[in-house]
């Protein structure tokens, strides 16, 4: 390389990094330009692994000279240039680091300058003044990287790949660098696609099919996409029509029922996403097969690895999911920069709705959860919080829980606060207007506001700027006769006991009467570390709870979730009390579900009659035998008709501990030696429970105890 265009080089690079950096409104345009669409025809060859493209990308330059682009670095570029050949000559500047998979490639991210990585920095100066110039490539070479297991797992169902093609199938991603893409540059582009293959195969992108035959189809996507995803495969095709869209799956052919069945349920969620938003952004909607563990939403398809696809909950929650992006990230588009607000939407929209479409008491125990998860990773965890604006995606079970769950409860709390149907118009105002345009959270909260007659700024402030949460305390709680004779007042002070400043909120009161029967209130605006509440009452109240039904998003007390096995098995070196008593078949045969459970994990054995002298501090108890404990897990609803007379009978439940409540300890009984068999494999997935019940290692009950005592439960004197 030359100095003399080394020098013209430099400021553009300096842009193009300073933008990937920064945290300012992005320009209209970015430094690097934007390519307004491509025009590609992408051969795919399985047996040798390549790739031949001829791409046509049409660029606005923003006043630069030279178009920098990133692309595989074993794609051997033959023809790079203007449609008449007038060009400079094409530099590669760096080859650099894999851009990790995502679901939005363009996420400023320059670690690709690093060396070792599956990309190539060229530069290809074009000597043009028109707004618009019309770059031609041709390029081919061999794109086969194996799939992987990703290190985080317990989450993710996804493996991963930087692409590949072979005889299973191909799969290219923006990230793969299979079509020549702008650096650091965050833009959107049409992209019409046609897609050469054997013609035993299948193969699509996102949009509309323009056509298809034998070894060949061709689409249009139809709208502005941040990226353009490629699935090809040896996939038997097939279709519904509806009245306004059709439905497509593409699967391996072996079982007809089940592309039946997600048909069916795909058309069903697309008509109800219609009715609940707004008219599908597309003319087709597929779900596709894939052979490694996927799943991913594109724009107008979602692909589910073979296994994933057979999980029986998957057609009703993630299918739902997914579908449910076409409207949120792939409708209206996320601006990254100012915060992805698209996966609490759409966990509001799909996986909670769907809880709450069930019952009430189903959707209760889904907010219950998110708080526990925020409770066991965040706060007591050793995960960082962070404010909801730092949220791209997510790589662990904390950014989970903040970037879905905690968001989905910032729209649940204005849902409440502004009313159900004002809620649902705001959102199908906001997509009407927004549509395949880069949407932030400020779009939502101006709607919301709206809809309020009031500003909410504060509450952006307070819930996407800042992290933390409130936690509640009760202090001062007296009734007393109203003064104008109308009846009782309940008065109490409600704290803020976090570290972070006070929050302003609304907070769910519900009194109980001797009568038995409940009434609701909601103390509006609550603010400040202590705010004085008053609420009236017709009868005298007997006790009150401050949110019950975990409207608000809060770090939990303790004792207000019930224990879960979870919370014993997340446990640092749990202490496993081995019995004394009982027969030596029994002892042994507790011993050794023991040592199967911490095959994997570091755990202390002591003996029953020596635990005092041990003195296990804050460490979690595995205990046997227990007939009291038992007898109150059969008490349960869900445990009617069992027996301990069932010599088949297994039982494990989590208690907390009497001294320090966030220990949590683990207890198993079983009626016979054998009862215990599978249980050491099946356990760890039920780790959700309070109390758990198998036969014969089945199944057969499962619950959470209720929560009777927690310090937001206060009960008055007469
Ligand atoms: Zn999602």
């Amino acid at each position: 390389m030359n100095g003399r265009l080394m020098a013209a080089l430099a400021p553009a690079l300096a842009a193009a990094l300073l933008l990937a950096g920064c945290t300012q409104p992005l320009p209209q345009r970015s430094p690097v330009g934007e390519v307004a669409d491509y025009e590609a025809v992408y051969k795919l060859d399985p047996e040798g692994h390549t790739l031949s493209a001829e791409v046509t990308a049409r660029w606005a330059p923003a006043e630069l000279d030279t178009f920098f682009f990133l692309l595989h670095r074993d794609l051997q570029v033959a023809e790079a240039g203007t449609e008449r050949g007038a060009h400079g000559e094409l530099l590669a500047l760096a080859e650099g680091k894999s851009i990790p998979i995502r679901m939005r490639p363009h996420l400023p991210d320059t670690s690709w300058f690093d060396d070792g990585g599956h990309l190539a920095l060229y530069a290809l100066p074009v000597a043009s003044t028109a707004d618009t110039v019309a770059l031609r490539f041709s390029y081919t070479g061999v794109i086969h990287d194996e799939v992987e297991v990703p290190e985080f797992s317990r989450w993710e169902i996804a493996d991963e790949t930087t692409g590949l093609i072979d005889e299973r199938g191909a799969f290219l991603v923006p990230g793969t660098g299979y079509y020549p893409a702008l650096p650091g540059a965050y833009h959107l582009s049409r992209f019409t696609t046609t897609i050469e293959h054997p013609d035993e195969w299948e193969a699509l992108v996102e949009g509309n099919l323009l056509a298809r035959e034998p070894g060949r189809a061709r689409f249009d996507s139809a709208h502005p996409l941040d990226g353009s995803y490629l699935v090809a495969g040896p996939y038997v095709l097939s279709t519904r029509e509806d009245s306004s869209f059709t439905v497509a799956m593409y699967h391996y052919g072996n079982d007809e029922q089940l592309a039946e069945r997600y048909l069916d349920a795909s058309a069903n969620y697309l008509a109800d996403y219609e009715e609940l938003i707004g008219p599908y952004p597309f003319e087709r909607f597929s779900v596709v097969e894939n052979w490694f563990p996927t799943g991913y939403g594109m724009a107008s398809y979602t692909l589910l690895g073979s296994q994933v696809l057979r999980l029986p909950f998957i057609i009703y929650t993630s299918l739902g999911h997914e579908v449910c992006h076409n409207w949120w990230g792939n409708g209206v588009l996320v601006d990254y920069e100012r915060g992805n607000w698209c996966e609490g939407l759409t966990t509001y929209q799909a996986d909670y709705r769907f809880k709450l479409e069930r019952s009430a008491g189903e959707a209760k125990q889904y907010r219950l959860d998110l708080l526990r998860d925020y409770s066991d990773y965040v706060i007591r965890g050793d995960e960082q919080d962070f404010p909801l604006r730092e949220f791209t995606s997510r790589t662990t079970a904390g950014t989970r829980t903040i970037g879905y769950g905690k968001a989905m409860m910032v729209f649940h709390m204005i849902e409440r606060r502004i009313g159900t149907e004002e809620f649902e118009s705001a959102l199908r105002d906001l997509y009407y207007e927004r549509r395949f345009r880069l949407t932030g959270w400020r779009h939502f909260f101006e709607r919301f506001a709206e809809a309020e007659g009031t500003d909410l700024d504060w509450y952006e402030r307070q819930w996407i700027d800042d992290d933390g949460a409130p936690m509640f305390e009760v202090a001062n709680e007296l009734v007393h006769h109203a003064g104008d004779g109308s009846g009782y007042l309940l008065e109490f002070d409600l704290r803020q006991v976090q570290d972070a400043r006070p929050f302003r909120l609304d907070v769910p009161i519900r009194l109980h009467f001797a009568s038995d029967s409940t009434a609701e209130h909601v103390l509006r605006d609550v603010n400040g570390e202590t705010y004085h509440a008053r609420v009236p009452a017709g009868a005298r109240p007997v006790r009150f709870d401050v949110d019950p039904d975990f409207h608000v998003f809060r770090a939990l007390d303790p004792a207000e979730a019930p224990p879960t096995l979870s919370g014993f098995y997340a446990a640092d070196e749990p202490v496993v009390v081995l019995p004394t008593g009982g027969t030596q078949a029994m002892r042994d045969a507790y011993r050794e579900f023991a040592e199967a459970l911490f095959r994997r994990t570091d755990a202390r054995y002591v003996r029953e009659d020596s635990l005092e002298l041990f003195d296990p501090g804050e460490r979690s108890l595995l205990r046997f035998g227990n007939e009291h404990g038992a007898r109150r897990v059969l008490e349960t609803p869900e445990a009617d008709g069992l027996s301990v007379r069932n010599s088949a009978l297994a039982l494990a439940w989590a208690s907390r501990s009497a001294d320090d409540p966030t220990v949590v300890n683990m207890q198993v009984w079983a009626a016979s030696p054998h009862a215990l068999d599978q249980l050491p494999r099946k356990l760890p997935h039920y780790g959700k429970y309070s109390y758990l019940a198998f036969s014969a290692g089945e199944n057969v009950a499962k619950g959470q105890w209720p929560v009777t005592q927690s310090p937001l439960i206060v009960e008055l004197p007469d």
